[in-house]
C-alpha cells in the first residue's frame, strides 16, 4: 500500500464513476490531485473507503431521508414543550397523527428498517416502541387541553426513539440503508448489498469485501501473466468474471441487438478497479427521486467534477426536490462553467438524463453552448413566461431549452405563442416582449449554428417596430379591429411559407394607410430564415406594439 495511482477519463458513464470517487474522497476529507483529464491518489485512502462511500450519500442528500424525516420531528417537539404545549392547537395534533402514521410507523416498521435494527444491536427493542404508539383523537365535547396529557405522554415516547434513530450506529445503518435505496439503486443493482440474496447482512462490510479488497489486491498483483484485458482501462486481467451488468441499462440494450460486434453482456469484463469506480457512479449524478443527471464534460476532469458539482447544489439547495422539471440548474451551471472556460475554448458536453429508469442523452456543441452563454440576458427575462394549454401550464423557458437541447429552432415555437396571443389571450401568462426575447435567442440560434448569414442590423427590432407603427396608423383610421385578422393572415402565410402571400398583405396594409413600405421587408427577401425572423418580429409588433411588457402580459402578474 502507499502508492500513487492514476485514473484517466473514458466514457461517460466511467467518467460519472470518478467524478463520485473523487467526490466521496473529498467529502472525507482526502486530497485528490486532478491532472488534466486524470485524477492521482494515494491508494491509502482505499482505507475505510466503505464509510467514506456511505458518507457522502448520507452527507449530500439527508434531508432527502427518510432517516431526516424521523429525527427532524425532534425541532417540533423542542418548540411545544419550550411553552409547556400552550400553543398547541388542532392543527398541531393533526400533524402529530400524520407524523405518527405516515412516517414513524410507516418507517421504522419497514423491512428496510427492520433489516437494519440487527446490525445495530441495540438493547432497545423500538418495535415495540413504535407499537405503542397511537394517534390521538378528539372526542365529542372534546378540546385539546384534555388530550394535552396524553400528547406529553406521546412526545416522551417519541424522544425515546428519536433519541435512538440519532446515535451513530443507528444513523450508520439507517441512513444508509435509506440511500441504497433512494439514490445508489438509481445506477445499479443486483449485487453486493443490492442483491437481496447477499450473504454478509452488514453492507459496509459487504461493499468492503466486494468493490474495495478486490481492487486493493488488482493493485497490488503481478499483471503480467494476465490473459486479457479491461474493457474500460486495457489494463491486463486474469479472468472475464467482472462484467457490468449490475450498471442498470447498460450491458442490457446492448446485449439485445445481437448484429453488434460483441456479445456484450459476455465479453465485456472490466478489471477490479474500474469495477470500484464504477460503483461511485451514483456520487457522480444528481438525483431527485428516480430522476437524475450527470454532464459530461471531457474537456478535463477539473471542468467535469465542477460543473457537476454546481449542479448538485444549485438542485439539493431548492426546498422543492423536484427541480430537475426545470432546466434552471443546468442552465445556471452551463453559464456558469462558460464564464470560467471561455476565456480558454468551450468543448462539446453531453447532457445525461435519468428518467423512467432511462438514460437519455444530448450533445451541446460548442457553438450551442456559445449561444446559451450569449442568450443568459434573454433566458433570464422569459423564466416567468408561461401559458395554459388544455389545463396544463407550460413555462416558455423550459420550452425554449428544451428545443435548443435537441438542436430544434424555434420558429414553431414563436408562432405558437403569437396564435396563443391572438386567439387566446387570458391563457397567456407572457408579454409580447417576452416572445420577441425568444425571436433573439432564435435568430443567434439560426446565426450561430450556420443557417442563416449574420446580419448588421437589428432585424427584430426594426421589423417589431414596423409592426408597431403600422398599427399606430391603423388606430389613427379607427381601423383597429381589422388588425387581428391581418395578423392570422400573415403567421398563415409564414407558416406555410407562403412569401407571396405575406408580401400581398404587407402591401395592402400600407397602401391603405397610404405609406411607404418600410426597407427591412427588402431585407425579408434575402433568404427563407431571415423572412420567417422578420415576418414574425413584424406580426409581434402588430399584435400588441412594442415595450408592452410593463402593462400587459406575464413578467409582472404571473408571479
Ligand atoms: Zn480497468
Amino acid at each position: 500500500m502507499g502508492e500513487k495511482i492514476r485514473l484517466e477519463m473514458s466514457d461517460w458513464l466511467y467518467n460519472a464513476g470518478l467524478v463520485g470517487l473523487y467526490n466521496i474522497l473529498e467529502n472525507a476529507g482526502d486530497y485528490v490531485e486532478s491532472k488534466g483529464q486524470s485524477i492521482e491518489f494515494d491508494t491509502d485512502l482505499f482505507e475505510n473507503f466503505e464509510e467514506k462511500y456511505f458518507n457522502y450519500f448520507i452527507d449530500k442528500y439527508e434531508k432527502t431521508l427518510s432517516w431526516y424525516k424521523i429525527v427532524s420531528y425532534e425541532e417540533v417537539i423542542r418548540q411545544h414543550e419550550n411553552n409547556d404545549l400552550q400553543s398547541f392547537q388542532e392543527k398541531d395534533l393533526e400533524a402529530l397523527n400524520t407524523y405518527l402514521k405516515n412516517v414513524v410507523k410507516k418507517y421504522l416498521n419497514s423491512a428496510s428498517y427492520k433489516s437494519a435494527y440487527d446490525l445495530i444491536n441495540s438493547e432497545l427493542d423500538i418495535i415495540r416502541k413504535v407499537k405503542v404508539l397511537d394517534s390521538i383523537n378528539l372526542k365529542k365535547q372534546e378540546i385539546i387541553e384534555d388530550k394535552l396529557p396524553d400528547i406529553k405522554a406521546t412526545f416522551e415516547k417519541l424522544k425515546i426513539i428519536i433519541k435512538f434513530c440519532n446515535e451513530e450506529k443507528s444513523k450508520k445503518y439507517l441512513a444508509a440503508k435509506n440511500v441504497i435505496y433512494s439514490i445508489i439503486k438509481n445506477a445499479w443493482n443486483g449485487i453486493c448489498f443490492l442483491n437481496p440474496k447477499t450473504e454478509e447482512k452488514d453492507l459496509y462490510i459487504d461493499y468492503k469485501e466486494y468493490f474495495i479488497k478486490p481492487a486493493i489486491k488488482y493493485i497490488e498483483n503481478n499483471k503480467s501473466k494476465f490473459k486479457y484485458n479491461c474493457f474500460t482501462c486495457d489494463k491486463p486481467i486474469s479472468n472475464l468474471k467482472n462484467d457490468l451488468c449490475f450498471l442498470n441499462n447498460f450491458g442490457f440494450d446492448v446485449g439485445k441487438k445481437s448484429s453488434h460486434v460483441w456479445n456484450f453482456a459476455n465479453d465485456v469484463a472490466v478489471c477490479p478497479l474500474c469495477k470500484l469506480v464504477y460503483s461511485c457512479v451514483p456520487a457522480g449524478f444528481t438525483y431527485t427521486y428516480d430522476k437524475g443527471i450527470y454532464i459530461n464534460d471531457n474537456s478535463t476532469f477539473e471542468n467535469s467534477k465542477r460543473i457537476n458539482n454546481k449542479i448538485r447544489m444549485e438542485i439539493l439547495q431548492e426546498t422543492e426536490f423536484n427541480s430537475l422539471l426545470t432546466y434552471k440548474s443546468l442552465i445556471n451551471a452551463i453559464n456558469e462553467q462558460s464564464n470560467e472556460t471561455i476565456k480558454y475554448e468551450l468543448a462539446d458536453i453531453q447532457i445525461i438524463k435519468l428518467k423512467d429508469n432511462k438514460y437519455s442523452f444530448n450533445i451541446l456543441s460548442r457553438p450551442m453552448l456559445s449561444i446559451i452563454h450569449r442568450s443568459k440576458d434573454d433566458l433570464n427575462k422569459i423564466i416567468t413566461g408561461g401559458f395554459l394549454e388544455i389545463k396544463t401550464y407550460f413555462n416558455i423557458y423550459e420550452l425554449v431549452i428544451d428545443r435548443v437541447l435537441n438542436n430544434q429552432n424555434l420558429f414553431t415555437l414563436i408562432h405558437k405563442l403569437l396564435i396563443f396571443k391572438l386567439s387566446k389571450s387570458k391563457d397567456c401568462k407572457f408579454s409580447i416582449s417576452q416572445v420577441v426575447k425568444v425571436m433573439i435567442i432564435n435568430l443567434r440560434i439560426m446565426e450561430g449554428m450556420g443557417y442563416m448569414q449574420k446580419t448588421e442590423k437589428d432585424i427584430i427590432k426594426s421589423a417589431n417596430a414596423s409592426g408597431y407603427y403600422l398599427r399606430e396608423e391603423y388606430k389613427g383610421k379607427g381601423s383597429k379591429d381589422k388588425l387581428n385578422g391581418i395578423a392570422y393572415r400573415l403567421l398563415n402565410a409564414l407558416k406555410t411559407c407562403n412569401n407571396n402571400m405575406f408580401m400581398d398583405t404587407v402591401l395592402n396594409c400600407y397602401l391603405y394607410v397610404q405609406k411607404t413600405v418600410p426597407s427591412i421587408f427588402l431585407e425579408a427577401l434575402r433568404d427563407e430564415e431571415q423572412y420567417k425572423t422578420i415576418g414574425y418580429a413584424f406580426v409581434s409588433g402588430l399584435i400588441e406594439g412594442k415595450d408592452d411588457g410593463k402593462k400587459n402580459g406575464g413578467e409582472q402578474n404571473d408571479k
